[in-house]
């Protein structure tokens, strides 16, 4: 008898996750089948769930394994795979990290070496989860991590829940702040102190970054966000309006403003204010409005005579995710890596995680699947 595994079937807005079970692949060559043990409700998630971003109109074909931000252990190996991406000898068993989404290796981005862009990479959730090998996201027992990926051998003192989301929110910010070319000695705004929000404090605070100030509206964020690094925060119940926000950053940072601005709030509502913190000579970096079509106001010759420029970033590339591993590694004792992940359910009360989340008091939910 072919073996099965249960995963949440997503069937639109609206509409609650069903669990299915569906056969157990077999990979290919060059593939392997990992075991999830803990998978996030990242923001984006949160955005197809509430409706703000829509699959069907997307084109994405229903219904979906969703679910990105995950880790696991090695379940099957397909031939000729037999380390991980840093040369470490890979088993049926090993714990591993590996990245949600597959460049193509031979598109014009490819070719270009910015695999990040690459318009395909999304390609396991361009079929169904009816169609083979059906375990393409995180939400669900197995997940398909297809030929050429990039993965790495996890060491025991990094739990899974400190592990869960590194392949997403943390990586994410990471790469950006790389991108965004944050030195030593700069100051550092974070717009929003969720999963996203917590690891940029951390990663600023490590690539040297004089000053974090991150901004969020909910005790525990604030709290959380001062344990992973932030310098100072901004209380949204306390400078209530964007006006005394502004003024407010530039007061803590000697009338300056951010260096590097990051908004992860996910609403086009906080890009002008944020780019009012952004200092001369500064980036904005764009990661959290990732609804398309929602339209955001500004006034761009604040860009032009301040000399700044806006970044938008989604994705990372491969090497992204090493450095953000050993980042990790580095400051285990530092920050409280772990603590992101607030609430565990199983998969079965999938629905119930995705409500409890959007109230707001769950920074990060965890669907544990077994
Ligand atoms: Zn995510
Ligand atoms: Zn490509």
């Amino acid at each position: 008898m072919t073996e099965t595994g249960r995963l949440a079937v997503f069937h639109g807005t609206g509409k609650p996750f069903e669990i299915r079970e569906y056969p157990v692949p077999d990979p290919e060559p060059g593939a392997m089948l990992i075991r999830i043990a803990l998978a996030n409700i990242c923001g984006s998630d949160m955005h197809y769930w509430r409706g703000e971003q829509n699959y069907e109109k997307m084109g994405r074909p229903l219904p979906l394994n969703t679910g990105h931000e995950h880790v696991g252990t090695v379940a099957r190996l397909g031939a000729g795979v037999t380390t991980d991406s840093a040369g470490q000898p890979l088993a049926v068993g090993d714990r591993v990290l590996y990245r949600y989404f597959f460049p193509c290796g031979r598109c014009k981005a490819c070719l270009r070496r910015q695999y990040k862009s690459c318009p395909v990479r999304q390609a396991n959730w361009l079929v169904s989860c009816e169609v083979w090998p059906h375990f393409q996201g995180g939400f669900g027992q197995y997940f398909y991590l297809r030929p050429n990926h990039a993965v790495f051998k996890l060491t025991p003192e990094i739990s899974d829940e400190m592990a869960a989301g590194i392949n997403c929110a943390y990586t994410q910010v990471f790469a950006g702040l790389d991108i965004a070319q944050l030195r030593a000695g700069q100051t550092v705004v974070v717009q929003g102190a969720g999963g996203l929000g917590v690891y940029a404090c951390a990663v600023a605070r490590e690539m040297g970054a004089s000053q974090v100030i991150a901004i969020d509206g909910l005790d525990e964020r604030l709290e959380l966000a001062r344990q992973f690094g932030a310098t100072d925060v901004v209380d949204l119940r306390r400078d209530s309006t964007a006006d005394a926000r502004v003024a407010r950053v530039k007061e803590l940072t000697d009338g300056w403003g951010g260096d590097v601005v990051l908004e992860l709030v996910g609403h086009p509502g906080v890009v002008d204010e944020g780019l009012r913190m952004t200092a001369p000579e500064g980036t904005y970096l764009e990661i959290g409005n990732i609804n398309v079509g929602w339209k955001a106001e500004f006034d761009p010759s604040w860009i032009i005579f301040g000399n700044r420029r806006i970044i938008g970033l989604a994705h990372y590339e491969a090497e992204h995710l090493r450095g953000a591993l050993d980042l990790m590694r580095r400051t285990l004792q530092k920050y409280p890596w772990g603590r992101v992940v607030s609430h565990k359910f199983p998969l079965e009360a999938i629905n119930e995680a995705f409500a409890e989340q959007d109230k707001g008091h769950v920074t990060r939910a965890a669907i544990v699947p077994n």
